[in-house]
């Protein structure tokens, strides 16, 4: 967005643009062919540009005039050699004194030009004859680029540059992010044109508080063409009132649009689900080997209260690892069975639904044996005849409680009575599949109440403008007695040290975990390195039992394993995949996590989050590794250094966002959903909170604005948000 970072555009660069706009001579409009609304055709012979805009999702009018410049460039005034500074870039006006092609290590040619003030030399490294030839002495030009003052004087590298005279722009030039095949020239035009088209027709109600002092018709005008006395600081930090317009405006969209599917689910049907007097809520209660923390009674009466009601529960339940958030399901389960419905509860694989539930199943089995009820497994590596068994005690009602992974939602599943599902690990099932929950109700317009975990908090803000569909519920305290991990970080080449360490944590009748990374462009090169870990640790640790877990692995083979672990019996596993370490062993106090630098904030949190589970003072070692480079990446070295700082997974969490930015962040609840582009959760509060508050009230009052608005803004990309 700066205006002093143009220049260095090349000739060539220019004269490409220049011959794409020639290619566009003899048809008035290119763009004419589009209509609004309506992508373009793309049987009919494409032309590259047009492709490039397609790929780029500029299709409608509207998506071209909301592609709000880079930055500018100020070609409305000529300025004097005297009165610019080392650094700015200018425009002047002045005659070729002398062209010449010299050689001081690169052949080159330097231009020295006069402007009646002082004099500058333009140097071209690359350059036609025909080019040469058109600046020679005498010739008078108008030179746009950056200028270096040096002891020798001014001079600028690659200027662009044409005739003097001709008309001098009104407004600034903007600059457009573009793609290969799709030059600037072509693009600015487009723009225009979309721009000039689009119907800009006000959205916002008049009678609204605080009202954005711009529309959005001058705002996007201005934000295109802006006049040459704007504050360029306030373009650059979006503070500009057209800036806080289009802010306004999209923040607006996307509360608008979740709180109309939140509207469209509240007028959905769910069976109101009621703990009954001694029944199994207050058996599972009573037979609990602790007591609850005060925050997990806190949300689990905020649960109980939405599915007493017969509105569809959407609630997220977040808390960090370690929480407890498996019993509050459990709770919620058995208010659920208690009142006479199924519980559905799903992980995304099969290890971690079953590690996750197996304490769970050990809670309420014994409970609901005795009134003739089961539990029921679903998996895809189910044996047929097994399978066949499942989906008849769920078809018949006997399983009041199904666990599994996504087999949970597929077609041939029916249930007798689904009255609530939950979803663990919530960001690792996609909209389709939530969708197709809902499907497993026998009457239309009815939903099972919906309970998703998270063990990654989201911050505040993200959870406002995001989740604003969501009710949220978060478990803020760690079951007591808790020891808090130490984390260190260590160079890799130190890794014998560690080995030591592991040797004596096994010692000590301890258990440890070392988890490889995943690396994505080859799931071959993954194995080779667990595995060689693996050999490594057996040949280090004579006597220990070490095994090894990874996603190749089949699913009998891998649940062997994990038993082991589980058991006691295996001092050390080594594993490839993050996910198939959802382990719960308390006696597991050390957590090497290898090439640390690779792995994701929230990932790396996660694993370890699965030591200091026990009374036993607990470690995590990340090994880094500064490869090739020498060097540690900055975003790493931030990960690793926040890793380092805090444990709590709300602070993690915040970091998270600041390094990666909500789009990685969110994951696949936003697949194909739109993210902010203009918006910072961060710096835009205010603009969220007015959106927040004008929402609901557009909806009430506005209803044909609020159409419009969300139409506008999203096109067919709302549907998304309505899972
Ligand atoms: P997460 O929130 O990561 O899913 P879990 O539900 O797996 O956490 O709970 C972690 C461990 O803490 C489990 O062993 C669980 O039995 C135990 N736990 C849960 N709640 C309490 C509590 N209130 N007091 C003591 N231990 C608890
Ligand atoms: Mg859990």
């Amino acid at each position: 967005m700066l205006r002093d970072q143009v220049g260095g555009q090349g000739e060539i660069e220019i004269a490409q643009s220049e011959r794409a706009l020639h290619a566009l001579e003899g048809r008035t409009d290119p763009f004419q062919v589009r209509r609004q609304n309506c992508p373009m055709p793309t049987t009919q012979a494409e032309s590259a540009p047009q492709k490039a805009l397609r790929k780029m999702g500029l299709t409608r009018d509207i998506d071209l005039a909301l592609h709000i410049p880079l930055r500018y460039e100020d070609e409305t005034r000529i300025v004097k050699l005297k009165d610019a500074r080392d650094g700015d870039t200018v425009q002047i006006e002045a005659a070729v004194t002398d062209c010449e092609v010299q050689y001081r290590g690169r052949r080159q040619l330097v231009v020295t030009v006069d402007d009646g003030t002082d004099t500058c030399v333009l140097r071209f490294f690359t350059f036609y004859p025909s080019q040469q030839k058109s600046l020679a002495v005498g010739t008078k030009l108008r030179i746009r680029g950056e200028l270096k003052g040096g002891f020798l004087g001014f001079q600028m590298v690659h200027p662009s540059w044409k005739p003097a005279g001709g008309e001098l722009a009104t407004a600034l030039t903007p600059v457009y992010s573009t793609v290969a095949g799709l030059p600037q020239a072509y693009l600015r035009k487009a723009v225009a044109s979309g721009l000039a088209r689009a119907e800009l027709g006000d959205t916002i109600p008049p009678d609204v508080p605080k009202r954005p002092h711009w529309t959005l018709k001058e705002a996007l005008h201005f934000l295109h063409h802006p006049t040459p006395d704007v504050s360029m600081a306030t373009l650059e930090d979006r503070s500009h009132p057209a800036w806080q317009r289009l802010k306004a405006e999209e923040l607006l969209a996307q509360q608008l649009s979740q709180l109309q599917s939140k509207r469209a689910r509240d007028k959905l049907k769910a069976p109101r689900l009621k703990a009954k007097k001694g029944g199994l809520h207050e058996q599972l209660l009573a037979a609990l080997p602790f007591s609850l923390t005060a925050a997990q009674r806190r949300v689990s009466e905020e649960i109980a209260r939405d599915v007493a009601r017969d509105v569809p529960m959407h609630r997220l339940l977040q808390g960090d690892v370690g929480s407890g958030k498996t019993i509050v399901a459990a709770l919620a389960a058995a208010v659920a069975i208690d009142a006479g419905w199924q519980c559905a509860l799903m992980a995304p694989t099969e290890i971690l639904a079953e590690q996750h539930f197996r304490k769970l199943i050990g809670w309420l089995e014994p409970l609901l044996a005795p009134r003739g009820q089961r539990v029921a497994w679903l998996t895809g590596s189910q044996r047929k005849k097994e399978r066949g068994e499942m989906l008849a005690l769920i078809a018949s009602g006997e399983a009041a409680l199904v666990v599994g992974t996504h087999a949970v939602i597929q077609e041939q599943v029916q249930f007798a009575k689904l009255g609530l599902a939950v979803i663990d690990e919530q960001h690792r099932f996609g909209v389709e599949q939530r969708l197709a929950l809902r499907g497993k109700m026998l009457e239309p317009g009815h939903e099972p109440h919906m309970l998703m975990m998270s063990a990654t908090p989201i911050p505040r803000t993200l959870a406002m403008s995001y989740y604003a569909d969501l009710d949220v519920s978060t478990i803020d305290e760690l079951p007591p007695g808790r020891t808090p991990v130490v984390t260190k970080l260590v160079a890799d080449s130190r890794r014998d040290e560690i080995v030591e360490r592991i040797r004596a944590q096994v010692a000590e009748g301890r258990q440890v975990y070392w988890v490889c990374p995943l690396i994505e462009e080859s799931e071959a090169l993954d194995l080779t390195n667990a595995t060689a870990t693996h050999e490594q640790l057996s040949e280090a640790l004579p006597g220990v039992m070490v095994g090894l877990l990874h996603s190749r692995m089949p699913v009998p083979e891998k649940k062997a394993v994990m038993s082991l672990f589980v058991g006691g019996q295996m001092g050390v596993l080594v594993s490839t995949t993050v996910i198939e370490v959802g382990v719960d062993v308390p006696n597991a106090s050390l957590m090497v996590i290898e090439h640390a630098e690779r792995f994701g904030l929230s990932q790396l949190h996660q694993l370890r989050g699965r030591v200091g589970r026990g009374a036993a003072a607990s470690a995590c070692v990340l090994l880094y590794s500064t490869g090739d480079h020498g060097k540690l990446g900055d975003t790493a070295k931030a990960r690793l250094k926040a890793m380092q700082e805090t444990s709590d997974g709300f602070e993690i969490a915040r970091r998270d966002l600041e390094i990666r930015g909500p789009g990685e962040f969110l994951g696949s609840r936003q697949s194909g959903a739109p993210l902010l582009r203009f918006a910072d959760l961060m710096t835009d509060t205010h603009l969220l909170d007015w959106a927040r508050q004008l929402a609901p009230v557009m909806l009430d009052r506005h209803p044909e604005y609020a159409e419009r608005h969300i139409g506008r803004w999203l096109g067919g990309k709302s549907e998304y948000l309505k899972a």
